[in-house]
């Protein structure tokens, strides 16, 4: 390695909480109340008073005003440090997943030139899909709304990445992220026709398009059947203790981007896990 592990993780997670303070101001400029849009400097979202840049410092300017603007006395949102912490620590998986993949390169006797360069191109899509998955798992939580131009922005950046990063067998990948894509999008246009957009909403089958680009055949399958299973583990509770009823709105594009999150890490060896269980 160039710079020492701990340093990389150090630099990383700082990315990771910058991100993170850059998504609480995407969060309140797009809220769908507003009109502004983004570039303005960051306000207080109570006073509206323009902040000064050690106000905006992520997690040590929230400690150091003990989570109160100077002028205002307004409370500021428990969400900002939340999603600062969050964005940083997925951020940092990121690297431990992708040190992880370095270290059995290493294993079989290096990395060096374009293998370099595509592994690092691989944890630049990380960087860039969890702060656009993060901002919609946040934004579907309150709103139950998926940004339409966020997704399909989404879904041609991963075609992107992804074709670069399966150049070496074009064909196969491009044959991948169709069928992923087919799956991802019909899986939801199904349920969306059958329940004239009842059971889910347009933006779902948007993002299963997006999910499909980003991940591809077979992983795809993952992603679907672990939001599934985490969809039901946490609304049957709810629903038991009558906190939600059926027809309640159920953000599930929040437990669909961490399905996302898993395949795109964890995909491939619990694909390989499962075809071991089954012998096939
Ligand atoms: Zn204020």
């Amino acid at each position: 390695m160039l710079l020492p592990v701990w340093l990389v993780y150090v630099l990383v997670i700082g990315l990771g909480l910058a991100v993170g303070s850059y998504l609480n101001m995407a969060l309140w400029r797009l809220r769908p109340d507003a009109s502004a849009g983004l570039g303005r400097r960051s306000v207080c979202v109570h006073c509206g008073r323009p902040l000064a840049w050690y106000e905006n410092i992520p997690l040590v300017s929230f400690g150091a005003l003990r989570g109160r603007c100077r002028t205002c006395q307004g409370r500021i949102p428990w969400q900002y440090p939340l999603v600062e912490l969050i964005t940083a620590a997925l951020f940092g998986l990121a690297a431990w997943h992708q040190l992880d993949w370095f270290s059995r390169f290493l294993s079989i006797g290096g990395l060096s030139g374009i293998a370099f360069w595509w592994w690092a191109l691989q944890l630049w899509r990380d960087f860039f899909f969890i702060p656009l998955l993060f901002f919609i798992f946040v934004y579907d939580l309150q709103y139950q709304i998926i940004l339409s131009g966020l997704v399909w922005a989404g879904a041609v950046a991963a075609l992107v990445f992804n074709l670069i990063l399966g150049s070496p067998s074009l064909s196969l990948t491009a044959y991948r992220l169709l069928l992923g894509t087919i799956i991802g999008g019909g899986f939801f246009l199904f349920q969306y026709l059958v329940s004239k957009g009842r059971w889910i909403g347009g933006g779902d089958v948007r993002l299963g398009v997006m999910m499909g680009a980003l991940l591809g055949w077979p992983q795809i399958i993952v992603a679907l059947f672990a939001s599934y299973l985490l969809g039901s583990l946490t609304v049957l509770p709810l629903l038991a203790l009558k906190k939600k009823h059926l027809r309640s709105e159920i953000p599930f594009g929040t437990f669909l981007v961490i399905g996302t999150l898993i395949a795109l890490w964890w995909g491939s060896d619990l694909i390989y896990w499962y075809r071991g269980v089954v012998g096939f």
